[in-house]
Protein backbone atom coordinates (compact mmCIF):
# COMPACT_ATOMS: atom_id res chain seq x y z
CA UNK A 1 0.00 0.00 0.00
CA UNK A 2 1.04 3.57 -0.71
CA UNK A 3 1.56 5.68 2.15
CA UNK A 4 0.60 8.96 1.02
CA UNK A 5 0.10 12.86 2.77
CA UNK A 6 -2.00 15.84 2.13
CA UNK A 7 -0.90 19.18 3.19
CA UNK A 8 -3.70 21.09 2.81
CA UNK A 9 -6.43 18.51 2.47
CA UNK A 10 -8.98 20.92 2.77
CA UNK A 11 -8.03 23.57 -0.16
CA UNK A 12 -9.52 23.25 -3.68
CA UNK A 13 -6.57 21.25 -4.78
CA UNK A 14 -6.46 19.20 -1.24
CA UNK A 15 -10.73 18.14 -1.62
CA UNK A 16 -9.80 16.85 -5.96
CA UNK A 17 -6.75 15.18 -4.69
CA UNK A 18 -8.82 13.30 -1.75
CA UNK A 19 -11.72 12.66 -5.10
CA UNK A 20 -8.77 10.61 -6.84
CA UNK A 21 -7.83 9.12 -3.42
CA UNK A 22 -11.64 7.93 -2.45
CA UNK A 23 -12.04 6.33 -6.01
CA UNK A 24 -9.76 3.39 -5.17
CA UNK A 25 -8.78 4.11 -1.37
CA UNK A 26 -7.65 0.52 -0.38
CA UNK A 27 -4.37 1.13 -2.46
CA UNK A 28 -3.68 3.86 -0.03
CA UNK A 29 -2.47 4.50 3.57
CA UNK A 30 -3.26 8.17 4.46
CA UNK A 31 -0.50 9.21 7.34
CA UNK A 32 -1.01 12.97 7.61
CA UNK A 33 -3.92 15.11 6.40
CA UNK A 34 -3.53 19.14 7.36
CA UNK A 35 -5.99 21.84 6.90
CA UNK A 36 -6.73 25.60 8.54
CA UNK A 37 -9.78 26.81 9.86
CA UNK A 38 -12.10 24.24 8.38
CA UNK A 39 -11.66 21.69 11.05
CA UNK A 40 -14.88 19.89 10.34
CA UNK A 41 -13.65 19.17 7.20
CA UNK A 42 -10.52 18.30 7.85
CA UNK A 43 -12.02 15.70 10.54
CA UNK A 44 -14.36 14.44 8.22
CA UNK A 45 -11.45 13.54 5.60
CA UNK A 46 -9.49 12.15 8.41
CA UNK A 47 -12.16 9.74 9.49
CA UNK A 48 -13.16 8.63 5.96
CA UNK A 49 -9.88 7.53 4.90
CA UNK A 50 -8.52 6.92 8.12
CA UNK A 51 -5.82 8.98 8.53
CA UNK A 52 -3.02 8.49 11.22
CA UNK A 53 -2.82 11.93 12.12
CA UNK A 54 -4.82 15.18 11.13
CA UNK A 55 -3.29 18.54 11.81
CA UNK A 56 -4.60 22.29 11.92
CA UNK A 57 -2.31 25.14 11.16
CA UNK A 58 -4.17 26.93 14.30
CA UNK A 59 -3.60 26.17 17.91
CA UNK A 60 -6.68 28.01 18.89
CA UNK A 61 -9.05 24.97 16.59
CA UNK A 62 -7.41 22.23 18.43
CA UNK A 63 -9.71 21.70 21.02
CA UNK A 64 -12.57 21.65 17.90
CA UNK A 65 -10.53 18.97 16.25
CA UNK A 66 -10.27 16.58 19.30
CA UNK A 67 -13.46 16.63 20.46
CA UNK A 68 -14.73 15.71 16.40
CA UNK A 69 -12.10 12.71 16.41
CA UNK A 70 -12.69 11.86 19.71
CA UNK A 71 -13.17 7.89 20.07
CA UNK A 72 -11.68 7.34 16.40
CA UNK A 73 -7.80 6.28 16.05
CA UNK A 74 -7.02 9.61 14.67
CA UNK A 75 -4.09 11.70 16.22
CA UNK A 76 -5.17 15.37 16.60
CA UNK A 77 -2.27 18.41 16.41
CA UNK A 78 -1.51 21.89 15.70
CA UNK A 79 0.28 24.30 15.00
CA UNK A 80 3.31 25.04 12.57
CA UNK A 81 5.81 22.80 14.43
CA UNK A 82 2.62 19.80 13.88
CA UNK A 83 2.56 20.25 10.19
CA UNK A 84 6.94 19.89 10.32
CA UNK A 85 6.32 17.03 12.29
CA UNK A 86 3.81 15.29 9.76
CA UNK A 87 6.15 16.10 7.33
CA UNK A 88 8.44 13.87 8.27
CA UNK A 89 6.21 10.96 8.75
CA UNK A 90 7.57 8.61 6.69
CA UNK A 91 5.46 8.77 3.21
CA UNK A 92 6.17 7.29 -0.38
CA UNK A 93 4.10 10.19 -2.05
CA UNK A 94 2.96 13.53 -0.98
CA UNK A 95 0.42 16.78 -1.89
CA UNK A 96 1.77 20.08 -1.31
CA UNK A 97 -1.24 21.83 -1.64
CA UNK A 98 -1.28 24.65 1.26
CA UNK A 99 -1.48 27.93 -0.49
CA UNK A 100 1.57 30.38 -0.44
CA UNK A 101 4.84 30.67 1.41
CA UNK A 102 4.35 28.23 4.27
CA UNK A 103 4.02 25.30 2.12
CA UNK A 104 7.87 25.48 1.93
CA UNK A 105 8.61 23.80 4.57
CA UNK A 106 6.50 20.80 4.74
CA UNK A 107 7.40 20.61 0.73
CA UNK A 108 11.08 20.23 1.63
CA UNK A 109 10.73 17.60 4.64
CA UNK A 110 8.67 15.89 1.94
CA UNK A 111 12.13 15.62 -0.36
CA UNK A 112 14.55 14.64 2.34
CA UNK A 113 12.69 11.16 3.08
CA UNK A 114 13.50 10.35 -0.87
CA UNK A 115 9.99 10.51 -1.53
CA UNK A 116 7.87 11.88 -4.44
CA UNK A 117 6.54 15.73 -3.86
CA UNK A 118 3.07 16.27 -6.03
CA UNK A 119 3.96 20.11 -5.65
CA UNK A 120 0.99 22.46 -6.35
CA UNK A 121 2.50 25.05 -3.86
CA UNK A 122 3.99 27.23 -6.62
CA UNK A 123 5.42 29.41 -4.24
CA UNK A 124 7.94 26.67 -3.06
CA UNK A 125 9.72 27.00 -6.20
CA UNK A 126 9.12 30.72 -6.51
CA UNK A 127 11.07 31.93 -2.99
CA UNK A 128 13.53 28.73 -3.03
CA UNK A 129 13.45 26.92 -6.36
CA UNK A 130 17.05 25.92 -6.53
CA UNK A 131 16.83 24.66 -2.66
CA UNK A 132 13.75 22.39 -3.89
CA UNK A 133 15.77 21.24 -6.48
CA UNK A 134 18.78 20.83 -5.04
CA UNK A 135 17.33 18.75 -1.58
CA UNK A 136 15.54 16.46 -4.04
CA UNK A 137 18.26 16.10 -5.79
CA UNK A 138 20.93 15.06 -2.42
CA UNK A 139 17.87 12.65 -1.30
CA UNK A 140 16.88 11.03 -3.98
CA UNK A 141 13.33 12.63 -3.72
CA UNK A 142 10.91 13.32 -6.90
CA UNK A 143 9.42 16.19 -7.80
CA UNK A 144 6.13 16.37 -9.82
CA UNK A 145 5.01 19.74 -11.01
CA UNK A 146 0.82 20.03 -10.46
CA UNK A 147 -0.09 23.42 -11.82
CA UNK A 148 -1.95 22.63 -14.61
CA UNK A 149 0.63 24.63 -17.62
CA UNK A 150 3.60 23.23 -15.85
CA UNK A 151 2.15 18.93 -15.43
CA UNK A 152 1.24 20.33 -19.31
CA UNK A 153 5.08 20.86 -20.26
CA UNK A 154 6.30 18.45 -18.09
CA UNK A 155 4.17 15.95 -20.36
CA UNK A 156 5.27 17.47 -23.73
CA UNK A 157 8.76 16.30 -22.53
CA UNK A 158 8.00 13.16 -21.97
CA UNK A 159 11.11 11.36 -23.61
CA UNK A 160 12.33 14.75 -25.39
CA UNK A 161 15.74 16.17 -24.82
CA UNK A 162 15.28 19.36 -22.73
CA UNK A 163 18.02 20.64 -24.78
CA UNK A 164 16.27 20.49 -27.92
CA UNK A 165 13.47 23.04 -26.42
CA UNK A 166 13.39 26.09 -27.79
CA UNK A 167 10.63 27.61 -25.95
CA UNK A 168 8.06 27.32 -23.31
CA UNK A 169 4.44 28.93 -23.71
CA UNK A 170 1.92 28.82 -20.72
CA UNK A 171 -1.44 29.93 -21.04
CA UNK A 172 -3.56 32.24 -19.03
CA UNK A 173 -6.90 32.41 -19.23
CA UNK A 174 -6.81 36.50 -18.59
CA UNK A 175 -8.71 36.15 -15.27
CA UNK A 176 -11.98 37.80 -14.22
CA UNK A 177 -11.00 41.25 -15.99
CA UNK A 178 -9.89 40.09 -19.27
CA UNK A 179 -12.41 41.99 -21.14
CA UNK A 180 -12.16 45.15 -18.98
CA UNK A 181 -11.32 48.76 -19.78
CA UNK A 182 -8.39 49.89 -18.58
CA UNK A 183 -9.65 52.59 -16.44
CA UNK A 184 -12.42 50.64 -14.77
CA UNK A 185 -9.50 48.22 -13.05
CA UNK A 186 -8.59 50.50 -10.28
CA UNK A 187 -11.94 49.89 -8.78
CA UNK A 188 -12.51 46.56 -8.98
CA UNK A 189 -13.96 44.93 -6.22
CA UNK A 190 -13.26 41.96 -4.60
CA UNK A 191 -16.22 40.05 -5.34
CA UNK A 192 -15.10 40.84 -9.05
CA UNK A 193 -11.84 39.81 -8.43
CA UNK A 194 -12.71 36.15 -6.52
CA UNK A 195 -14.99 34.94 -9.57
CA UNK A 196 -12.96 33.26 -12.09
CA UNK A 197 -14.09 32.94 -16.07
CA UNK A 198 -12.69 29.03 -16.03
CA UNK A 199 -11.18 27.34 -13.13
CA UNK A 200 -12.92 26.35 -9.55
CA UNK A 201 -9.72 27.40 -7.23
CA UNK A 202 -8.92 29.09 -4.21
CA UNK A 203 -10.00 32.64 -3.08
CA UNK A 204 -6.25 33.76 -3.36
CA UNK A 205 -4.89 31.84 -7.08
CA UNK A 206 -8.19 32.87 -7.82
CA UNK A 207 -7.84 37.03 -7.84
CA UNK A 208 -3.97 36.09 -8.57
CA UNK A 209 -5.95 35.10 -11.17
CA UNK A 210 -7.61 39.06 -12.26
CA UNK A 211 -4.19 40.65 -11.64
CA UNK A 212 -2.17 38.08 -13.60
CA UNK A 213 0.22 37.47 -10.33
CA UNK A 214 -0.83 34.13 -10.98
CA UNK A 215 1.16 33.66 -14.28
CA UNK A 216 3.81 36.05 -13.05
CA UNK A 217 4.69 33.55 -10.33
CA UNK A 218 4.02 30.77 -12.99
CA UNK A 219 6.65 32.29 -15.16
CA UNK A 220 9.42 32.28 -12.43
CA UNK A 221 7.80 28.54 -11.19
CA UNK A 222 8.80 27.54 -15.47
CA UNK A 223 12.12 28.75 -14.89
CA UNK A 224 13.26 27.17 -11.89
CA UNK A 225 11.59 23.56 -12.75
CA UNK A 226 13.01 23.40 -16.16
CA UNK A 227 15.52 25.67 -16.09
CA UNK A 228 14.95 27.20 -19.06
CA UNK A 229 16.63 30.83 -19.84
CA UNK A 230 13.61 33.25 -19.15
CA UNK A 231 13.70 34.68 -22.68
CA UNK A 232 12.41 31.22 -23.57
CA UNK A 233 9.29 31.67 -21.43
CA UNK A 234 6.10 32.97 -22.89
CA UNK A 235 2.83 33.97 -21.87
CA UNK A 236 0.02 33.57 -23.61
CA UNK A 237 -3.71 34.93 -23.21
CA UNK A 238 -6.29 31.90 -24.01
CA UNK A 239 -9.62 32.94 -22.69
CA UNK A 240 -11.19 29.19 -23.23
CA UNK A 241 -8.35 27.35 -20.74
CA UNK A 242 -8.10 24.31 -23.17
CA UNK A 243 -4.60 24.40 -24.05
CA UNK A 244 -2.49 23.97 -20.70
CA UNK A 245 0.56 24.57 -22.16
CA UNK A 246 3.16 24.82 -25.26
CA UNK A 247 6.38 22.83 -26.01
CA UNK A 248 8.48 24.49 -29.15
CA UNK A 249 11.30 22.17 -30.12
CA UNK A 250 14.14 22.87 -32.47
CA UNK A 251 12.32 21.71 -35.46
CA UNK A 252 9.58 24.05 -35.05
CA UNK A 253 7.53 21.59 -34.08
CA UNK A 254 5.45 22.56 -31.26
CA UNK A 255 3.90 20.00 -28.41
CA UNK A 256 -0.12 21.57 -27.36
CA UNK A 257 -1.19 19.59 -23.84
CA UNK A 258 -5.13 19.66 -24.20
CA UNK A 259 -7.54 19.31 -21.71
CA UNK A 260 -10.71 20.76 -19.86
CA UNK A 261 -9.92 22.84 -17.25
CA UNK A 262 -10.27 19.90 -14.05
CA UNK A 263 -7.49 19.67 -12.11
CA UNK A 264 -7.65 16.22 -11.48
CA UNK A 265 -5.91 15.50 -14.59
CA UNK A 266 -2.91 17.07 -13.06
CA UNK A 267 -3.17 15.81 -9.97
CA UNK A 268 -4.46 12.16 -11.22
CA UNK A 269 -0.93 12.49 -13.52
CA UNK A 270 1.07 13.02 -10.70
CA UNK A 271 -0.43 10.65 -8.34
CA UNK A 272 0.13 7.73 -10.75
CA UNK A 273 3.08 8.79 -12.70
CA UNK A 274 5.00 6.93 -14.21
CA UNK A 275 1.57 5.49 -15.17
CA UNK A 276 -1.14 6.64 -16.65
CA UNK A 277 -4.72 5.42 -15.54
CA UNK A 278 -8.38 6.77 -16.56
CA UNK A 279 -9.35 9.87 -14.41
CA UNK A 280 -12.46 10.99 -14.17
CA UNK A 281 -12.59 14.10 -16.13
CA UNK A 282 -14.72 14.93 -19.30
CA UNK A 283 -13.22 14.01 -22.77
CA UNK A 284 -13.57 17.35 -25.23
CA UNK A 285 -15.82 17.41 -28.56
CA UNK A 286 -13.45 19.71 -30.66
CA UNK A 287 -16.19 19.59 -33.24
CA UNK A 288 -18.65 21.18 -30.47
CA UNK A 289 -15.85 23.59 -29.19
CA UNK A 290 -15.65 25.19 -32.32
CA UNK A 291 -12.38 27.45 -32.06
CA UNK A 292 -9.61 28.47 -29.58
CA UNK A 293 -8.55 32.31 -29.36
CA UNK A 294 -5.24 33.66 -28.76
CA UNK A 295 -3.89 37.43 -27.46
CA UNK A 296 -0.98 38.46 -26.36
CA UNK A 297 -0.69 39.68 -22.76
CA UNK A 298 -0.83 43.63 -22.47
CA UNK A 299 1.55 44.04 -19.64
CA UNK A 300 0.11 47.52 -19.23
CA UNK A 301 -2.61 46.33 -17.84
CA UNK A 302 -1.13 43.71 -15.76
CA UNK A 303 2.91 44.67 -14.50
CA UNK A 304 3.21 41.36 -12.72
CA UNK A 305 4.20 39.88 -16.07
CA UNK A 306 7.07 42.64 -16.30
CA UNK A 307 7.61 42.16 -12.28
CA UNK A 308 8.13 38.38 -13.05
CA UNK A 309 10.94 39.07 -15.94
CA UNK A 310 12.81 41.45 -13.30
CA UNK A 311 12.82 38.27 -10.85
CA UNK A 312 13.72 36.14 -12.92
CA UNK A 313 16.47 37.94 -14.36
CA UNK A 314 18.02 38.89 -11.00
CA UNK A 315 17.24 35.22 -9.50
CA UNK A 316 18.23 34.64 -6.12
CA UNK A 317 16.15 35.46 -3.12
CA UNK A 318 14.37 38.31 -5.36
CA UNK A 319 11.64 35.39 -6.07
CA UNK A 320 11.12 35.62 -2.59
CA UNK A 321 10.62 38.98 -1.80
CA UNK A 322 8.69 39.28 -4.87
CA UNK A 323 6.42 36.55 -3.58
CA UNK A 324 6.46 37.86 0.30
CA UNK A 325 5.52 41.55 -0.89
CA UNK A 326 2.57 39.89 -3.56
CA UNK A 327 1.24 37.67 -0.36
CA UNK A 328 0.76 40.85 2.12
CA UNK A 329 -0.35 42.80 -0.87
CA UNK A 330 -3.17 40.54 -1.31
CA UNK A 331 -4.03 40.38 2.37
CA UNK A 332 -4.12 43.78 1.72
CA UNK A 333 -6.34 44.32 -1.48
CA UNK A 334 -8.87 41.25 0.44
CA UNK A 335 -8.84 43.39 4.09
CA UNK A 336 -9.95 46.43 1.50
CA UNK A 337 -7.03 48.40 2.69
CA UNK A 338 -5.51 48.85 -0.89
CA UNK A 339 -7.29 48.91 -4.41
CA UNK A 340 -6.49 45.80 -7.13
CA UNK A 341 -3.75 48.09 -9.35
CA UNK A 342 -1.73 48.81 -5.88
CA UNK A 343 -1.08 44.98 -5.37
CA UNK A 344 1.25 45.90 -8.32
CA UNK A 345 2.76 48.77 -7.65
CA UNK A 346 3.07 47.93 -3.70
CA UNK A 347 5.11 44.72 -4.90
CA UNK A 348 7.04 46.92 -7.21
CA UNK A 349 8.25 49.40 -4.56
CA UNK A 350 9.14 46.27 -2.41
CA UNK A 351 11.40 44.99 -5.31
CA UNK A 352 13.17 47.62 -5.64
CA UNK A 353 13.77 49.07 -2.19
CA UNK A 354 14.69 45.02 -1.37
CA UNK A 355 17.45 44.76 -4.61
CA UNK A 356 20.68 44.97 -2.73
CA UNK A 357 23.05 42.20 -4.26
CA UNK A 358 23.53 41.56 -0.51
CA UNK A 359 20.27 39.99 0.04
CA UNK A 360 19.08 38.92 -3.43
CA UNK A 361 22.32 36.80 -3.62
CA UNK A 362 22.64 35.15 -0.42
CA UNK A 363 22.37 31.50 0.35
CA UNK A 364 18.96 30.06 -0.56
CA UNK A 365 18.19 28.33 2.53
CA UNK A 366 14.72 27.75 4.43
CA UNK A 367 16.01 30.46 7.07
CA UNK A 368 17.06 33.09 4.68
CA UNK A 369 13.88 32.30 2.63
CA UNK A 370 11.62 32.88 5.77
CA UNK A 371 13.64 36.19 6.79
CA UNK A 372 13.56 37.70 3.47
CA UNK A 373 9.83 36.75 3.25
CA UNK A 374 9.78 38.50 6.61
CA UNK A 375 11.23 41.56 5.78
CA UNK A 376 9.27 41.43 1.73
CA UNK A 377 5.78 41.69 3.76
CA UNK A 378 6.86 44.19 6.19
CA UNK A 379 8.03 46.53 3.77
CA UNK A 380 4.81 45.67 2.04
CA UNK A 381 2.88 46.26 5.06
CA UNK A 382 4.72 49.97 5.16
CA UNK A 383 4.17 50.75 1.56
CA UNK A 384 0.41 49.84 1.96
CA UNK A 385 0.37 52.37 5.13
CA UNK A 386 1.73 54.84 2.87
CA UNK A 387 -0.74 54.59 0.68
CA UNK A 388 -4.08 54.79 2.87
P1 LIG B 1 -7.05 26.89 -1.00
O1 LIG B 1 -7.05 28.25 -0.38
O2 LIG B 1 -8.30 26.34 -1.54
O3 LIG B 1 -6.48 25.84 0.09
C1 LIG B 1 -5.30 26.08 0.79
C2 LIG B 1 -5.06 25.00 1.82
O4 LIG B 1 -3.90 25.41 2.61
C3 LIG B 1 -6.19 24.80 2.83
O5 LIG B 1 -6.20 23.46 3.27
C4 LIG B 1 -5.78 25.73 3.99
O6 LIG B 1 -6.33 25.34 5.23
C5 LIG B 1 -4.28 25.54 4.00
N1 LIG B 1 -3.54 26.70 4.51
C6 LIG B 1 -3.74 28.01 4.19
N2 LIG B 1 -2.84 28.78 4.83
C7 LIG B 1 -2.06 27.94 5.57
C8 LIG B 1 -0.95 28.14 6.45
N3 LIG B 1 -0.45 29.36 6.71
N4 LIG B 1 -0.40 27.06 7.05
C9 LIG B 1 -0.89 25.81 6.80
N5 LIG B 1 -1.94 25.56 5.99
C10 LIG B 1 -2.52 26.62 5.38
O7 LIG B 1 -5.89 26.92 -2.10
P2 LIG B 1 -5.81 26.08 -3.45
O8 LIG B 1 -6.51 26.82 -4.52
O9 LIG B 1 -6.11 24.66 -3.20
O10 LIG B 1 -4.26 26.23 -3.78
C11 LIG B 1 -3.27 25.51 -3.08
C12 LIG B 1 -1.92 25.70 -3.77
O11 LIG B 1 -2.00 25.11 -5.06
C13 LIG B 1 -1.54 27.15 -4.01
O12 LIG B 1 -0.15 27.28 -3.90
C14 LIG B 1 -1.99 27.43 -5.42
O13 LIG B 1 -1.25 28.43 -6.05
C15 LIG B 1 -1.71 26.08 -6.07
N6 LIG B 1 -2.53 25.79 -7.24
C16 LIG B 1 -3.88 25.71 -7.12
C17 LIG B 1 -4.67 25.43 -8.23
C18 LIG B 1 -6.16 25.29 -8.10
O14 LIG B 1 -6.80 24.90 -9.07
N7 LIG B 1 -6.76 25.56 -6.97
C19 LIG B 1 -4.06 25.25 -9.48
C20 LIG B 1 -2.67 25.33 -9.57
C21 LIG B 1 -1.91 25.59 -8.44
MG1 LIG C 1 -1.62 27.21 -13.18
Amino acid sequence: MRRISVFGSTGSIGCNTLDLVDRAAGEYRVVALTGGRNVALLAEQALRLRAEVAVTAHEDCLDELRGLLAGSDVEAAAGTGAIAEAARRPVDWAMSAIVGAAGLPPGIAVLEQGATLALANKESLVTAGPLVLATAKAHGGTLLPVDSEHSAVFQALVGEDISAVERIIITASGGAFRDWPLEKLAGATLAEASCHPNWAMGQRITIDSASLFNKALELIETKEYFGIAPERIEALVHPESMIHAMVGFNDGALMAHVGPPDMRHAIGFALHWPERRALPVERLDFAKLGQFTFRAPDEARYPALRLAREVMAAGGLSGAVFNGAKERALDGFIAGEIGFLDMAAVVEEVLTKLSADSLINADISLDTVAATDHLARVEAERAIRARV
